[in-house]
């Protein structure tokens, strides 16, 4: 294993935008770069929001980018033996209790201060109930989900764009109340098993990485790095979507664009390439720099001409 061995995790509810596929494209060069391995996985926990036919079109928009990966794509669908296997651990070592708390449970209790917790952080409502506290939600009938006990531990995980990121974890969700396992879970379980050593992704998941990083030490790996990957941004400054015009590969394609020219703009938004240079993926393997990713604050997407600048 070296440090680069990346992966690119998406979840197969919508077609990936030019940000994740942006943030996709710089995943994959820095571990390619690296002479790292690349590891593909889907992120289908939520059976809901999941549709093969997203996952597909994924897949091909990430190939035709340029982007491969070593081995089968993984399904977090397929794992939940493994997931259930790390929570039988935690039970082992007595960090998991059932809570009740229903979402509005927990905004109402998390408006008080409780110690250093951030903000929104799980209050301990359920975390050290009685016996007879315990057998009276239990006898009302609705499902328990299961919290890992992290005891607001300061947790730090390092990161290749911004340095040490440390937080105090609250105990969070590792199994919802209807049996399913949460994605802070399933995203340690499987980037151990994929032998991945350093997560690269979205700048939105950096606030998730102490938590990860701490729950990967506990259940006896060695926590990844990290490289979280400033966004892009629609006009109005939020989070580029659908609404902000063509923002998906299929929609570049109708404008008359090919793969070529959405990932050289790309290149040229992380300062890879200049803007009339169409450089192939392998000429941004040997020209890539972290820099590149270190000097980009988040990009603003402009709906008329489209550039990521
Ligand atoms: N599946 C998550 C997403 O598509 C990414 C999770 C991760 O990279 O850790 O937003």
């Amino acid at each position: 294993m070296g440090p680069h061995d990346g992966r690119f995790a998406p979840s197969p509810s919508g077609p990936l935008h030019l940000g994740n596929l942006r943030t996709a494209l710089v995943a994959w060069v820095r571990a390619r770069s690296a002479g790292g391995r690349f590891v593909m996985r889907v992120e289908d926990l939520d059976r809901g929001r999941s549709r093969p036919e997203h996952e597909e079109r994924q897949l091909q928009d990430l190939a035709a980018l340029g982007i491969d990966w070593d081995g089968d794509v993984v399904r977090q669908s397929d794992r939940d033996p493994a997931y259930a296997a790390a929570v039988d651990r935690l039970r082992e070592l007595d960090l998991v209790y059932p809570c009740w708390c229903t979402r509005a449970e927990i905004r109402e209790a998390a408006g008080a201060p409780h110690g250093d917790a951030p903000e929104g952080a799980y209050p301990g409502t359920c975390a050290h109930l009685g016996a007879a506290a315990r057998a009276a939600h239990e006898e009302r009938g609705r499902p328990a989900a299961l919290r890992v006990r992290a005891g607001a531990v300061r947790s730090t995980a390092v990161d290749a764009v911004r340095g040490e990121i440390t937080a105090v974890v609250d105990d969070f969700v590792v199994r919802r109340g209807d049996g399913t396992h949460a994605y802070n879970l399933a995203v340690v379980v499987d980037d151990a098993w994929q032998d991945v050593t350093e997560v690269v992704r979205g700048d939105d998941l950096a606030s998730s990485a102490p938590r990860q990083a701490w729950l990967a030490t506990v259940l006896g790996h060695r926590a990844p790095t990290y490289m979280h990957v400033p966004l892009v941004l629609g006009p109005d400054g939020r989070r580029l979507a659908k609404r902000d015009g063509a923002v998906t590969l299929e929609d570049r394609l109708a404008l008359g664009e090919d793969a070529d020219d959405v990932r050289s703009r790309m290149a040229a938004s992380l300062g890879l390439c200049g803007p009339d240079e169409r450089p192939t993926p392998a000429e941004l393997v040997d020209r890539f720099d972290v820099s590149a990713v270190r000097g980009t604050g988040p990009l603003r997407w402009d709906p008329v001409t489209g550039p990521l600048a």
